[in-house]
Protein backbone atom coordinates (compact mmCIF):
# COMPACT_ATOMS: atom_id res chain seq x y z
CA UNK A 1 0.00 0.00 0.00
CA UNK A 2 0.58 3.56 -0.55
CA UNK A 3 -0.15 5.87 2.01
CA UNK A 4 -1.56 9.58 -0.23
CA UNK A 5 -1.17 11.83 2.61
CA UNK A 6 0.36 11.97 6.07
CA UNK A 7 2.34 13.37 8.59
CA UNK A 8 5.11 11.38 9.52
CA UNK A 9 7.18 14.85 9.77
CA UNK A 10 4.97 15.65 12.68
CA UNK A 11 7.15 16.61 15.29
CA UNK A 12 6.30 14.71 17.81
CA UNK A 13 6.98 11.60 16.10
CA UNK A 14 10.80 12.37 15.12
CA UNK A 15 12.25 11.01 18.23
CA UNK A 16 10.35 7.69 16.99
CA UNK A 17 10.68 7.27 13.28
CA UNK A 18 12.95 4.52 12.41
CA UNK A 19 10.39 2.33 14.75
CA UNK A 20 7.74 4.00 13.20
CA UNK A 21 8.75 3.28 9.35
CA UNK A 22 10.04 0.22 9.98
CA UNK A 23 7.05 -0.95 11.29
CA UNK A 24 5.09 0.74 8.62
CA UNK A 25 7.43 -0.89 6.19
CA UNK A 26 6.44 -4.37 8.13
CA UNK A 27 2.94 -3.88 8.08
CA UNK A 28 3.53 -3.59 3.94
CA UNK A 29 3.40 0.08 3.30
CA UNK A 30 6.03 0.68 0.10
CA UNK A 31 5.99 4.98 0.47
CA UNK A 32 4.22 7.74 2.33
CA UNK A 33 3.54 11.16 0.74
CA UNK A 34 3.86 13.88 3.02
CA UNK A 35 1.82 17.02 3.70
CA UNK A 36 3.41 20.19 4.21
CA UNK A 37 2.27 22.73 6.47
CA UNK A 38 5.04 25.57 7.50
CA UNK A 39 8.83 25.94 6.84
CA UNK A 40 10.31 24.33 10.55
CA UNK A 41 7.88 21.20 8.56
CA UNK A 42 9.39 21.02 5.68
CA UNK A 43 12.89 20.80 7.30
CA UNK A 44 11.52 17.82 9.21
CA UNK A 45 10.43 16.33 5.72
CA UNK A 46 13.81 17.05 4.64
CA UNK A 47 15.31 14.91 7.13
CA UNK A 48 13.27 12.27 6.53
CA UNK A 49 13.51 12.09 2.88
CA UNK A 50 17.60 11.88 3.42
CA UNK A 51 17.01 9.38 6.00
CA UNK A 52 14.15 7.32 4.12
CA UNK A 53 14.78 8.58 -0.02
CA UNK A 54 12.80 5.21 -1.22
CA UNK A 55 9.98 5.59 1.49
CA UNK A 56 8.61 9.14 1.73
CA UNK A 57 7.58 11.81 -0.80
CA UNK A 58 8.41 15.61 0.54
CA UNK A 59 5.29 17.71 -0.76
CA UNK A 60 5.42 21.18 0.78
CA UNK A 61 3.71 24.03 0.92
CA UNK A 62 2.22 26.71 3.36
CA UNK A 63 -0.67 25.40 5.49
CA UNK A 64 -4.49 27.39 5.52
CA UNK A 65 -4.15 26.66 9.21
CA UNK A 66 -0.53 28.75 8.77
CA UNK A 67 -2.01 31.19 6.53
CA UNK A 68 -4.36 32.05 9.47
CA UNK A 69 -2.00 32.11 12.02
CA UNK A 70 1.04 34.43 10.36
CA UNK A 71 1.84 37.84 9.96
CA UNK A 72 1.09 38.92 6.88
CA UNK A 73 5.09 40.29 6.44
CA UNK A 74 6.14 36.31 7.34
CA UNK A 75 4.15 34.73 4.79
CA UNK A 76 6.39 36.94 1.83
CA UNK A 77 9.54 35.15 3.35
CA UNK A 78 7.65 32.02 3.16
CA UNK A 79 7.04 31.83 0.02
CA UNK A 80 9.84 32.87 -1.50
CA UNK A 81 11.66 29.90 0.73
CA UNK A 82 8.70 27.63 -1.01
CA UNK A 83 9.62 28.98 -4.63
CA UNK A 84 13.19 28.29 -3.49
CA UNK A 85 12.35 24.40 -2.50
CA UNK A 86 9.52 24.41 -5.01
CA UNK A 87 12.14 23.20 -8.05
CA UNK A 88 13.19 19.82 -6.28
CA UNK A 89 9.92 18.84 -5.22
CA UNK A 90 7.67 16.23 -7.08
CA UNK A 91 4.27 17.45 -5.36
CA UNK A 92 3.32 21.11 -3.53
CA UNK A 93 0.58 21.44 -0.89
CA UNK A 94 -0.79 21.54 1.56
CA UNK A 95 -1.97 24.56 -0.79
CA UNK A 96 -5.77 25.58 0.48
CA UNK A 97 -8.65 27.09 2.47
CA UNK A 98 -10.00 26.24 5.62
CA UNK A 99 -13.05 28.87 7.55
CA UNK A 100 -13.92 26.40 9.70
CA UNK A 101 -12.22 28.59 12.73
CA UNK A 102 -12.76 32.38 10.90
CA UNK A 103 -14.86 32.70 7.96
CA UNK A 104 -14.83 36.39 8.35
CA UNK A 105 -14.30 38.67 4.86
CA UNK A 106 -10.84 39.67 5.87
CA UNK A 107 -9.73 35.79 6.35
CA UNK A 108 -11.42 34.97 3.22
CA UNK A 109 -9.17 37.52 1.50
CA UNK A 110 -6.22 36.71 2.53
CA UNK A 111 -6.30 32.80 2.61
CA UNK A 112 -7.27 33.30 -1.10
CA UNK A 113 -4.32 35.24 -1.93
CA UNK A 114 -1.81 32.75 -0.44
CA UNK A 115 -3.67 29.87 -2.23
CA UNK A 116 -3.49 31.39 -5.33
CA UNK A 117 -0.06 32.49 -5.18
CA UNK A 118 1.08 29.09 -4.04
CA UNK A 119 -1.65 27.62 -6.79
CA UNK A 120 0.14 29.88 -9.78
CA UNK A 121 3.83 28.75 -8.57
CA UNK A 122 2.52 25.14 -9.28
CA UNK A 123 1.10 25.87 -12.71
CA UNK A 124 4.06 27.51 -13.92
CA UNK A 125 6.02 24.81 -12.73
CA UNK A 126 3.91 21.86 -14.16
CA UNK A 127 3.28 20.01 -10.73
CA UNK A 128 0.39 18.50 -9.18
CA UNK A 129 -0.72 19.78 -5.86
CA UNK A 130 -2.42 18.59 -2.59
CA UNK A 131 -5.52 20.40 -1.41
CA UNK A 132 -6.79 21.35 1.55
CA UNK A 133 -10.28 22.76 1.51
CA UNK A 134 -12.67 23.03 4.12
CA UNK A 135 -16.25 25.10 3.72
CA UNK A 136 -14.19 27.00 0.92
CA UNK A 137 -14.96 24.50 -1.85
CA UNK A 138 -17.01 27.58 -4.34
CA UNK A 139 -13.59 29.51 -3.83
CA UNK A 140 -11.13 27.33 -4.87
CA UNK A 141 -13.39 25.97 -8.12
CA UNK A 142 -13.19 29.41 -9.08
CA UNK A 143 -9.29 29.54 -8.67
CA UNK A 144 -9.04 25.96 -10.06
CA UNK A 145 -11.13 27.88 -13.05
CA UNK A 146 -9.19 30.72 -13.55
CA UNK A 147 -5.55 29.03 -13.28
CA UNK A 148 -5.24 26.66 -16.17
CA UNK A 149 -3.13 23.58 -16.20
CA UNK A 150 -3.55 22.47 -12.26
CA UNK A 151 -4.30 18.61 -11.70
CA UNK A 152 -3.38 16.92 -8.30
CA UNK A 153 -5.23 15.19 -4.94
CA UNK A 154 -8.43 16.86 -2.89
CA UNK A 155 -6.67 15.72 0.86
CA UNK A 156 -9.21 14.35 3.21
CA UNK A 157 -12.30 15.00 0.33
CA UNK A 158 -15.73 15.03 2.46
CA UNK A 159 -17.72 17.69 0.15
CA UNK A 160 -21.12 16.56 -1.84
CA UNK A 161 -21.07 14.43 -4.90
CA UNK A 162 -21.72 17.42 -6.79
CA UNK A 163 -18.47 19.32 -5.57
CA UNK A 164 -16.70 15.37 -6.18
CA UNK A 165 -18.23 15.63 -9.98
CA UNK A 166 -16.83 19.57 -10.12
CA UNK A 167 -13.19 18.73 -8.71
CA UNK A 168 -13.21 15.26 -10.84
CA UNK A 169 -13.79 17.25 -14.16
CA UNK A 170 -11.14 19.94 -13.26
CA UNK A 171 -8.53 17.47 -13.23
CA UNK A 172 -8.43 16.18 -9.42
CA UNK A 173 -8.33 12.91 -7.97
CA UNK A 174 -10.41 12.72 -3.88
CA UNK A 175 -7.79 11.31 -1.90
CA UNK A 176 -10.11 9.79 0.37
CA UNK A 177 -9.43 9.04 4.14
CA UNK A 178 -11.23 8.52 7.84
CA UNK A 179 -12.93 11.82 7.74
CA UNK A 180 -14.11 10.92 4.31
CA UNK A 181 -16.04 7.58 5.71
CA UNK A 182 -16.95 8.44 8.98
CA UNK A 183 -20.33 8.19 9.26
CA UNK A 184 -20.90 6.83 5.99
CA UNK A 185 -23.03 4.44 4.13
CA UNK A 186 -21.72 2.55 1.02
CA UNK A 187 -24.98 4.24 -0.87
CA UNK A 188 -23.77 7.54 0.38
CA UNK A 189 -20.83 6.43 -2.32
CA UNK A 190 -22.53 5.10 -5.40
CA UNK A 191 -21.49 8.32 -7.53
CA UNK A 192 -17.69 7.30 -6.74
CA UNK A 193 -15.34 6.00 -9.83
CA UNK A 194 -12.74 3.44 -9.64
CA UNK A 195 -10.88 6.11 -11.24
CA UNK A 196 -11.74 8.59 -8.95
CA UNK A 197 -9.57 7.88 -5.47
CA UNK A 198 -6.73 7.62 -3.70
CA UNK A 199 -6.57 6.32 0.19
CA UNK A 200 -4.66 8.20 2.28
CA UNK A 201 -4.49 7.93 6.37
CA UNK A 202 -3.58 11.69 7.50
CA UNK A 203 -2.10 10.25 10.52
CA UNK A 204 -1.08 10.65 13.00
CA UNK A 205 -4.62 11.96 14.53
CA UNK A 206 -3.34 15.22 16.20
CA UNK A 207 -6.06 15.20 18.45
CA UNK A 208 -4.01 11.89 19.91
CA UNK A 209 -0.39 12.17 20.91
CA UNK A 210 0.89 9.10 19.43
CA UNK A 211 1.92 6.72 23.20
CA UNK A 212 4.26 4.47 21.18
CA UNK A 213 5.29 3.51 17.84
CA UNK A 214 3.64 0.14 17.61
CA UNK A 215 0.44 1.85 19.18
CA UNK A 216 0.87 4.84 16.12
CA UNK A 217 1.05 2.36 13.58
CA UNK A 218 -1.26 -0.06 14.18
CA UNK A 219 -3.83 2.88 14.28
CA UNK A 220 -2.32 4.20 11.35
CA UNK A 221 -2.65 0.56 9.38
CA UNK A 222 -6.23 0.28 10.86
CA UNK A 223 -7.35 3.61 9.45
CA UNK A 224 -6.30 2.61 6.16
CA UNK A 225 -7.62 -0.66 6.10
CA UNK A 226 -11.10 1.03 7.33
CA UNK A 227 -10.92 2.63 3.74
CA UNK A 228 -9.90 0.29 1.75
CA UNK A 229 -12.36 -2.50 2.45
CA UNK A 230 -15.16 -0.08 2.25
CA UNK A 231 -14.73 0.40 -1.04
CA UNK A 232 -13.99 -3.24 -1.78
CA UNK A 233 -17.25 -3.97 -0.58
CA UNK A 234 -18.69 -0.83 -1.96
CA UNK A 235 -17.41 -2.49 -5.74
CA UNK A 236 -17.49 -5.96 -4.23
CA UNK A 237 -13.92 -6.88 -5.60
CA UNK A 238 -10.93 -7.53 -3.27
CA UNK A 239 -9.01 -5.73 -1.14
CA UNK A 240 -6.01 -5.56 -2.83
CA UNK A 241 -7.91 -4.45 -6.11
CA UNK A 242 -8.30 -1.34 -4.45
CA UNK A 243 -4.60 -0.82 -3.38
CA UNK A 244 -3.54 -1.31 -7.12
CA UNK A 245 -6.52 0.90 -8.19
CA UNK A 246 -5.19 3.71 -5.87
CA UNK A 247 -1.72 3.36 -6.84
CA UNK A 248 -2.58 3.63 -10.22
CA UNK A 249 -4.68 6.92 -10.00
CA UNK A 250 -1.42 8.25 -7.84
CA UNK A 251 0.76 7.29 -10.91
CA UNK A 252 -1.32 9.38 -12.94
CA UNK A 253 -0.33 12.72 -10.72
CA UNK A 254 3.34 11.40 -10.19
CA UNK A 255 4.40 8.36 -12.11
CA UNK A 256 8.07 8.45 -11.81
CA UNK A 257 8.13 8.66 -8.14
CA UNK A 258 6.14 5.52 -7.10
CA UNK A 259 7.81 3.02 -9.15
ZN1 LIG B 1 -2.59 16.93 6.16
Amino acid sequence: MIDAHCHLSDPRLQSMADEVVSRLRAAGMRRVILGGVNPDEWRLQESLAKNYPDFVLPVMGIHPWTVRDTEATELEPMFRLLEEKSGKLHILGEIGLDFHQDNSPAQKTKQSKWCERQLRLAAALNKPVVLHVVRGHDIMLTLLRDIKGLRGLIHGFTGSPEIARRYLDAGFTLSLGPRTFQHKKQADFSWLGQGDFVLESDAPDYKKPPVSATNLVSEWIKTLTEGSRFLASLWNIPEAEVWRRSRENLAYHIDNMLA
